[in-house]
Parts: structure tokens; C-alpha cells; sequence
């Protein structure tokens, strides 16, 4: 649904979302955000448990792709290289044109995409405003800055409107 803030569905983590699901319902490239989706702000590392994800997804034959907001120089670089995936930076989330360039470049549909993320107003919003299918997921971690907390309760009657309406 375009010009919506409601998510498919909420998850607890982005390795809840099973490859062999997401392969059942056509989908070849998963949208990813980087801080809070993937890892905690300020990680570098990809942690063993994404490591996995990425090669239990690339099995069942989707790509992943890193589609983040980072203003930090390098930042969606190098976490994107160190787990051998193609990025972009600075995407502009919910503008479209991001998650438009990122299927055009992996020759995927909006049909075959989903979006997953932490944050209803970027990542989500973005994601029906280019036709794809929008996965909210929990924040790894709200500590440490007061203004996520007050985003939360913001968001929260979008999470529980998405909750009642899942793809997977
Ligand atoms: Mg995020």
C-alpha cells in the first residue's frame, strides 16, 4: 500500500525471518537496514548469527542487500564488504528512489523484494512508497539515547496495526 506507515507484519529479530518463507512467497532480494536491524549503532562487526542468515538466504536463492541511511563515512561500506554483500549508502529512506536503484541494480520486482527494518517512518514508509513489501522488525537495542525511546511511542500504534497483518 503506498504512502502507508504500516508494516507486515513485526518480528523479533531479522533471523526470525526464514529463507525457506520468504522463498514460499517469490521473494529474491531482502532490503536490510544496517543500525538497529542488523546490528546495534556503532557495531562493525558482523556478528556469526548474520553471517549465517546472509548464507542460509543466499541458499534458498535471495540476495541480501544493505539499504541504509548512515551519514557515517564507510559505515554501510565496510559492514557490507566484511559480510560480502552489495550496499548502498546515504539512501535516502522512505524516499523511493533508494529502494527503486537497489532493485533496478539486483534486477528484482517490487513483488520479489521485502524491506526489513527497525523504524516505521524510514525503512517501513519507503518501502510501500516503492511497492515493497515492508517487515518491521524490534529494535536490537534503545539505550543510550533518549530520542529513540520517544520515536517508539511514536511509532507504536503502526507496529501494532502491522502486527495484525503479517506476510510470513
Ligand atoms: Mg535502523
Amino acid at each position: 500500500m503506498p504512502f502507508s506507515p504500516i508494516p507486515r507484519g513485526v518480528y523479533p529479530s531479522v533471523t526470525s525471518l526464514r529463507a525457506k518463507d520468504l522463498a514460499d512467497r517469490g521473494i529474491r532480494l531482502v532490503l536490510a537496514d544496517l543500525d538497529n536491524t542488523l546490528v546495534p549503532y556503532k557495531v562493525t562487526q558482523p556478528p556469526q548469527a548474520i553471517v549465517d542468515w546472509k548464507e542460509e538466504l543466499e541458499a534458498a536463492g535471495i540476495q541480501l542487500f544493505l539499504l541504509s541511511n548512515s551519514r557515517k563515512p564507510g559505515r554501510a561500506k565496510n559492514f557490507a564488504e566484511k559480510l560480502g554483500i552489495p550496499y548502498q549508502g546515504h539512501s535516502g529512506k522512505p524516499k523511493k528512489a533508494g529502494y527503486l536503484r537497489a532493485m533496478e541494480r539486483m534486477g528484482c520486482t517490487p513483488k520479489e523484494t521485502v524491506m526489513v527494518g527497525d523504524q516505521i517512518f524510514t525503512d517501513t514508509l519507503g518501502a510501500n512508497n516503492a511497492g515493497v513489501t515492508p517487515l518491521l522488525v524490534e529494535p536490537i537495542r534503545l539505550a543510550g539515547n533518549p530520542a529513540r525511546y520517544v520515536r517508539y511511542a511514536i511509532e507504536t500504534p503502526f507496529r501494532l496495526l502491522g502486527k495484525g497483518r503479517p506476510f510470513l
